[in-house]
Order: C-alpha cells, then structure tokens, then sequence
C-alpha cells in the first residue's frame, strides 16, 4: 500500500482508532469495514461530521472525499497499519493463545504486572484478525508493557496474528478440545495453536511454558529461549497448588496467594501469570495484590453467593475441555451440586462422542442433579441426566425450580446464551 507512511501519519494524529461510527471521541481514525450486515463504508461521511479526524475505507465513491483514505481492502489496509505501528513499539509484547483461559490469564497479566508497568491489555475479547489490530494500534508512547490474547478457529490463523502483533514473549495457555471442527480434529488444534511456538522458533523470541503440561514441553522444544513454570523443582519458577475451593490459592516463593478463581482448572492460569510476574522482576508481594485483586467477569467461572444458593456462572462458553474441568470442580464442593449444562458447539463429527463423553463423566462424579439442554444432550443416552431439549422448555422447567441450599453450575457454548436462566434462580444481575 503508497500511501502507508501518509495513512500512520494521520493515525499519530487521532487519539483512537474506531470501526463503530457510534463510537467515535473526536479526534478518531474511523476505519470503514465491510461486515456481514453493513458496509462501514455507508457511514463513512457521518462519522467525519460526528467526530471522526480520518476515515480509511474501501469504496472508490470516497475518493473525492477530504480526510478519507480510499483503499484496495480496509482490512487489510488496518492490519497494515497495526504491522507498521507495532514494528514502531519498543516496548515488550507478551502475545498469548490456546483452547482455554486466554482471556483469564491475559487479565492476570495485565493485574500482575501492571502492579509495576503501565500495562496494556487486549480489550474484552478483541482477539481475531480484526481485534488484534485494534488492539495493536491502541498501544501508545507512554505504555510500558502488552498482553496480547489471539484467537483461533482454523489453521494459520495465529501464524497470520504473530505477523501483526510480534510477540517477544510467547504463550500457549493449553492444548484442549475447542474449535474441532476448523481445526481438523485433536492433531490439528495441537498444530495450528503451535504456530506460536513456530513463531518463537524462528524469530528466536521467548516462550513462556508450563513444564506440568507434556504438550507444550515437547512442542517448544528448539526455541532457544524458554522460561519454565509448574509444580517440579526443575523450572524458573516452582508454584503450587495450595487450595482448591471455592478459590484456587497457590504457593510461591514462600508465600500463598490467595485468588478470586475457582476451578482447579485456573491453577495454570494463575501460576503463568505469577511466572511473568516473577521474570520481570515484580516483587511476590505485589505479584500477590495483582492475583488477589482481578475478580473475573461476564460469566466465566464467577463465583456467585445469595442467601440461598452457590452459582458457578460459566455461560460465557463450553468445549470438552473446560466443561470436563467445571463438572470436576462442581464435583469438588461440599453439600447439594447441580449441573445444568447446555450443548457444546463447533464440534464437527466429534459432536455426540463429545455430549455423550460429558453425560457419562456426570454420572460418574458426585453430581446430585443433571439438567442436560439442547439438541446434542438431546441425543445422549442417559440414566440420570434430565434431558431439556431446547432453551423455552429449560426456562419453563426452571420457573419453579427451588435452589436452596444447592451449589449450581450454569455452562454451555455462548450461542446457548445460558445466562436466561439466571433471573428464574435467582442470580442476581
Ligand atoms: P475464548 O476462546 O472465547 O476467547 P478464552 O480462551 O479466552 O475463551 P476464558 O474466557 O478465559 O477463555 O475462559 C472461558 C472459560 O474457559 C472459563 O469460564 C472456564 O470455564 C474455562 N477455562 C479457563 N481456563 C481454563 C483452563 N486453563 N483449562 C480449562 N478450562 C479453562
Ligand atoms: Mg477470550
């Protein structure tokens, strides 16, 4: 693209970058993207009235318009924007992925260290192809540090974001069951989240591994620069687990830190995020404030207490993996548990294998009650689970359920939207 130099320019005079015309602060680079619904370029001469400074955009009618940069591919033109502006950025990015956790760890990121540094952190969920350009241009002169989240539902993906976030630091928070069906099943999930470790490898950056997990030991080996993490006396940093619930606390160097996590499951997110800490030289007792003081939101693995009853809200998603992890950790907890579980999407072939894997695991453990919701529960065949076979029948079911003195996990897959259920048992909003 020419006219690149002239387009970052512009962008070093705005102070935000926004692809939403409504939300533009005054001084914005509004970047006109084609999306499934709407052609960003239609809003393009609004947003110079509302508080736009530039607008990029795609459509040769703009051509003639001031303060517009007309371009082959807006998408594109953004991720070229980003590259230049990252390549600018001499700060350290700390770029993370994997099938689970990579939003509550890069929080913990974040907390710890911004305990120290001016920390820049991935907004909410920003972490495709278009969030982690937004996110890229919204790190300024005066931050010190980046956590970067990305995402993935196919191959080359994360090899396609490291060229646009270029991370110094590396890391994968696990391997597990998510996006099966872009992926190509349990090799292809292993290979297209590895692509960071490809990364790694040969711009010879730093991987941040969690030595308790075999995968990620075997597949970062070759990268030149490794800093190691678990529950073995042979890694940069020992963390243990020290409690389970309802918070998961951990030991460190002597001392224990408590969080506001539940789930064994989060040990690994929090132990990587103690580690980061620890490698950029944040002291124990800080790196504890920033565990103790990141609560996590929006319905993933939130603990909630009423008067009544204990609410594991964990709507946000579901895979195999992280709906294994939630029925074990229901298990876990003392007095009366109830699992109320919705089907799990992007499974592919591996879709009734997988609900029934879970129906089977319910039974297994000490769960009291199942309420299984949905199509794919629909199919499995089960002695104990009450089967709910969409969301209308599980909301006339829970009218008159009585929660008292019961602890209850809520999960599924987002387009589930599960969180309809929490006015009828009465968790709060
Ligand atoms: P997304 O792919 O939607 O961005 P994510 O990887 O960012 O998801 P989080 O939002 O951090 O994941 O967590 C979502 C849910 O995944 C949690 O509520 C919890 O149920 C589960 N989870 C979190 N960490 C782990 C982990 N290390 N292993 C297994 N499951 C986990
Ligand atoms: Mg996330």
């Amino acid at each position: 693209m020419t006219r690149l130099p002239e387009l970052y320019h512009a962008y070093l005079q705005c102070s935000d970058v926004s692809i939403d015309s409504r939300k533009l602060s005054g001084n914005s680079l509004f970047i006109a993207l084609k999306g499934s619904q709407r052609d960003g370029n239609q809003y393009v001469k609004q947003a110079l009235q509302d508080g736009a400074r530039y607008a990029l955009a795609d459509d040769p009618a703009l051509s003639d318009c001031d303060r517009v940069f007309v371009v082959p591919d807006s998408l594109a033109a953004l991720q070229e924007l980003a590259r230049y502006h990252r390549r600018q950025l001499k700060l350290p990015v700390i770029g993370l992925t994997g099938s689970n956790g990579k939003t509550t760890s890069k929080e913990l990121f974040r907390s710890v260290l911004a305990t120290k540094y001016n920390t820049f952190a991935t907004p909410g969920n920003y972490n495709n192809h278009i969030g982690v350009p937004l996110s890229i241009l919204s790190i300024h002169p005066e931050h010190e540090m980046a956590v970067i989240e990305m995402g993935a539902n196919h191959q080359r993906e994360i090899e396609f974001l490291c060229t646009i976030s270029m991370p110094d630091y590396v890391y994968i928070t696990n391997y597990g069951l998510a996006h099966l069906e872009g992926f190509g099943g349990v090799e292809g999930i292993v290979k297209g989240k590895s692509e960071m470790y490809e990364y790694a490898r040969r711009y010879d950056k730093t991987a941040l591994v969690n030595a308790d997990d075999p995968k990620q030991v075997e597949n970062s080996a070759g990268i030149g620069k490794i800093i190691t993490f678990g529950t073995s006396d042979h890694v940069d940093f020992n963390i243990r687990l020290f409690l389970t619930k309802p918070y998961v606390a951990i030991a460190f160097s002597n001392q224990i830190i408590h969080s506001r996590l539940t789930g064994i499951y989060n040990f690994s997110n929090i132990a990587a995020a103690v580690a980061i800490g620890a490698h950029f030289g944040i002291d124990t007792e800080m790196i504890k404030q920033g565990i103790q003081a990141y609560t996590p939101e929006n319905n993933r693995s939130q603990l909630v207490e009423t008067e009544r009853a204990r609410f594991i809200c964990d709507a946000y998603n579901a895979n195999p993996s992280s709906m294994e992890g939630a029925v074990y950790n229901l298990a876990d907890f003392d007095g009366i548990r109830v699992a109320i579980l919705g089907d799990m999407h992007e499974l592919g072939d591996y879709t009734d294998e997988a609900h029934q894997y879970i129906a089977d695991l319910c039974e297994k453990v000490k769960i009291d009650e199942v309420y299984l919701i949905g199509e794919f529960f629909s199919r499995v065949k089960t002695k104990k689970c009450v089967k709910l076979k969409d969301i209308s029948t599980a909301i006339e079911f829970f009218k008159t359920y009585d929660t008292r003195n019961k602890n209850i996990l809520i999960k599924a897959s987002r387009s589930m939207a599960l969180e309809r259920l929490y006015p009828l048992l009465g968790i709060p909003s």
